[in-house]
């Protein structure tokens, strides 16, 4: 009897991006530049660095990226948010960026520090992502990309307002979406095949997260509004303690949801690191990346 396995195989091989928090210890951005130098041996388009709320990682965030960039040769995409701060500071902090080397800027409103008290923007400041994005056409000429929410945005009024609010971010001067994490892929196809249908060209890369805390991945889940199945949550949650497992399910589980969106004609993946370089690597290799060293 034979066995057709061929379905294991690789798909066509994937454009990746990584995103990474900046670090808070000499230690800490030691590891995330041997992390940086692993995954860039898989070709990455870009990685990319966030940004603390209410700019509390504003310096850290800067060199982070400053340093990544040197220190892989892949290009670096600033995290920028809108929150506590007045345009002037904003748009002080994108040309810290570009003075750092900085080419290209993911364009964040950002959230309250009080989630629960919500979004209230500074008396001088930008209002949403959208308007952050047309004000940094006036700093330099970035490559901009934005957030998108293939489960909805939390505030928006529904998925069409979220829509039609993506769309502005991208008439405002972004070129690229970048989705939130998800963990069916028929959230982002559904979402994907929505955009298009309100004519949305511009590319929606999906944001993939091997989950390697289940606590923190339900508490950023509950933020966000992102459904995480039962199946998988029975698969996982009895392995806080466990964490090396939790990430080697969750990853394997990450690499069939990101096969299932190639079949759908998803090119482009960005992976959500939480600094981390194994689940990176074995997603990248799972989907038929190898390391180019
Ligand atoms: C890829 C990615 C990276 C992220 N990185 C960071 C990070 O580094 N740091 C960080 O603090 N957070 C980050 N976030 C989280 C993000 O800041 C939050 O999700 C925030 O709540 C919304 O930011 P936004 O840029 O999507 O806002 P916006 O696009 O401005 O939208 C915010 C809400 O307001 C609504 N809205 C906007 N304009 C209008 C309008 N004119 N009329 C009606 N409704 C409107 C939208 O529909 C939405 O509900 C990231 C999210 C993603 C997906």
């Amino acid at each position: 009897m034979s066995v057709d396995l061929s379905m294991l195989a690789p798909l066509r091989k994937p454009r990746v991006s990584f995103e990474f928090f900046p670090p808070k210890t000499p230690a800490s951005e030691a590891a995330l530049e041997s992390t940086g130098r692993r995954l860039a041996a898989y070709g990455p388009g870009f990685m990319s660095v966030t940004y603390g709320a209410g700019g509390s990682t504003r310096d850290r965030s800067i060199r982070t990226a400053e340093r990544l960039g040197q220190k892989t040769g892949v290009p670096v995409a600033g995290h920028l948010t809108c929150v506590g701060a007045s345009r002037q500071e904003v748009d002080d902090v994108a040309r810290a960026y570009w003075e750092a080397g900085v080419r290209h800027i993911v364009a964040l409103r950002g959230d309250a520090p009080d989630m629960k008290a919500g979004f209230v923007a500074h008396p001088d400041g930008y209002r949403s992502a959208a308007e952050l994005v047309r004000g940094l056409r006036d700093v330099a000429p970035f490559e901009i990309s934005v957030a998108a929410y293939p489960e909805v945005h939390p505030e928006a009024q529904g998925a069409q307002a979220d829509l039609d609010n993506l769309r502005r971010k991208l008439d405002a001067g972004a070129t690229r979406a970048i989705s939130q994490f998800f963990f069916t892929p028929e959230a982002f196809l559904r979402f994907r095949d929505a955009a298009i249908a309100a004519g949305i060209t511009a590319e929606i890369v999906p944001g993939i997260l091997p989950i390697g805390n289940v606590s923190q991945a339900r508490k950023f889940a509950g933020m966000c509004g992102a459904h995480i199945p039962d199946w998988l949550l029975r698969q996982v949650s009895d392995l806080e303690e466990q964490p090396e497992i939790c990430a080697q399910i969750t990853t394997a589980l990450a690499a069939m949801m990101c096969r299932a969106l190639q079949q759908h004609g998803v090119e482009s993946f960005h992976i959500y690191t939480l600094n981390r370089a194994e689940p990176g690597i074995a997603l990248c290799r799972l989907l038929g990346l190898e390391d180019a060293n």
